[in-house]
């Protein structure tokens, strides 16, 4: 049977979105009090809402103390908060077993990583066990991997670090080869829920089924956190990790999800110190934000946006779309581009193509995304989409891209 196309059933969701969108666009301060600019880049950071903004406000002006410390009220409400936050972000992430699970707040998705590679991986590990690695995601998800291994060999425990197999076109997971390479000495497997570069949801759930019930797997979830509904109750994950501020909250907040269930119980080494309790209260609004709008409709809307941009893009002979070539409906068992596009222009160096681009009103990233070394040699555009985007500004862009070709 044919698999319905993403831009199909795409038109029908910006059909149907159009008004939530509208509604949800005024929401962002910056947005509207910029109408001539169109802002691409929210796979970067994401802006923020006025909720977000009032609940940063409020909380300084209402609460502001140190957390788990002193026994005033500020301080007694900075406590509840931050502490109200980790369950906040336990329902957010849909988790099944909050009682079994626990929320560790970090500064973002590279230092919720580097956490876990430095304070939790080395006790998983034993001389001769394997670690795969996904070597052409961001460079944040292989470093922290690498370095462990590093450390682990200083102390006479060698770790085999495999990378994990890619199928270069489409820039997914090679899940067969996977298969093929898992053993039973794997014990731990990095994994990225929506590629930064290529935009494909990495099907993670078939990651489980290639490696195994017991091998520990830890999900980035950077790109996909207040993009799309991320279930912890779905995807079998052991650990998974988000920025905040990519998902509305201010920068300097993330956090890890740990389950706990194989492996040693985590917890992040020594002192913790004063946590962002600020950007804890503006996650907390975030998700608010988030849950309110729906992220299910804030996936089919940007879904549908990039597949309809893919499409358009797809016809300029002078571009080449990187990595995941489809655009497919929800239900589909491939890969499906979430709201992110990577192209390059055949002639125009990329970022040439970014002031170009700039000087039209579009802010997109051009460079080489911080992917890892086994990622793309040279740079490209990326155009990542959010919820106050709307077809208007994919449609003027695709007109600007036209008249480079
Ligand atoms: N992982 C992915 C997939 C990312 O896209 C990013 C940032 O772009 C990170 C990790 C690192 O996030 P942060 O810079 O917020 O720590």
């Amino acid at each position: 049977m044919a698999v319905p196309r993403a831009d199909a059933q795409g038109a029908e969701a910006l059909a149907e979105l159009v008004e939530w969108q509208r509604a949800r666009r005024v929401q962002f301060p910056i947005i509207a009090a910029h109408p001539d600019l169109a802002y691409l880049d929210s796979a970067a950071t994401a802006q923020k809402p006025q909720a977000v903004l009032d609940a940063v406000h409020a909380y300084l002006t209402t609460s502001n103390a140190n957390a788990g410390r002193g026994t005033y009220p500020w301080a007694n409400r900075t406590t509840s908060l931050v502490e109200q936050t980790r369950d906040r972000v336990k329902r957010f992430l849909q988790d099944p077993a909050p009682q079994r699970s626990s929320v560790h707040f970090t500064s973002g998705a590279t230092e919720g990583l580097r956490t876990i590679a430095r304070d939790w991986l080395p006790g998983l590990l034993a001389d001769g066990d394997e670690i795969v690695v996904p070597v052409a995601d961001h460079e944040a998800n292989i470093a922290p991997w690498l370095e462990a291994r590093r450390q682990l060999a200083r102390q006479g425990v060698h770790i085999d670090v495999r990378p994990m197999p890619y199928q270069r076109a489409s820039g997914d997971y090679d899940h067969t080869a996977l298969a093929e390479l898992a053993g039973h000495r794997t014990r731990f497997v990095a994994v990225t829920h929506v590629h930064h570069v290529y935009g494909g949801d990495m099907n993670v759930h078939r990651i489980r089924r290639a490696v195994g019930p017991d091998a520990v797997i830890c999900l980035d979830a950077a790109q996909s956190v207040g993009h799309l509904p991320v279930s912890m109750a779905e995807l079998d994950v052991d650990f998974a990790v988000f920025s905040g501020h990519k998902a509305m909250a201010l920068p300097g907040t993330g956090a890890i999800w740990a389950r706990q269930e194989r492996g040693p119980r985590f917890g992040p080494a020594g002192w913790e110190g004063t946590p962002n309790t600020v950007g804890i209260a503006s996650l907390a609004a975030a998700l608010d934000w988030l849950d309110a709008a729906g992220t299910d409709r804030i996936e089919r809307w940007t879904v549908a946006l990039a597949a309809r941009f893919t499409e358009g893009l797809r016809h300029l002979g002078a571009y080449e779309i990187l990595g995941c070539q489809s655009s497919l409906a929800a239900d589909s068992p491939v890969q499906r581009r979430q709201g992110i596009v990577t192209f390059r222009h055949r002639a125009v160096d990329s970022g040439d193509l970014g002031f170009i681009l700039f000087s039209h009103g579009f802010m997109v990233r051009s460079d080489q995304h911080c992917q890892g070394s086994a990622g793309e040699r040279t740079g490209s555009v990326r155009v990542s989409l959010h919820v106050h985007n709307t077809v208007e500004e994919t449609d003027r862009l695709l007109e600007v891209l036209a008249t480079l070709g």
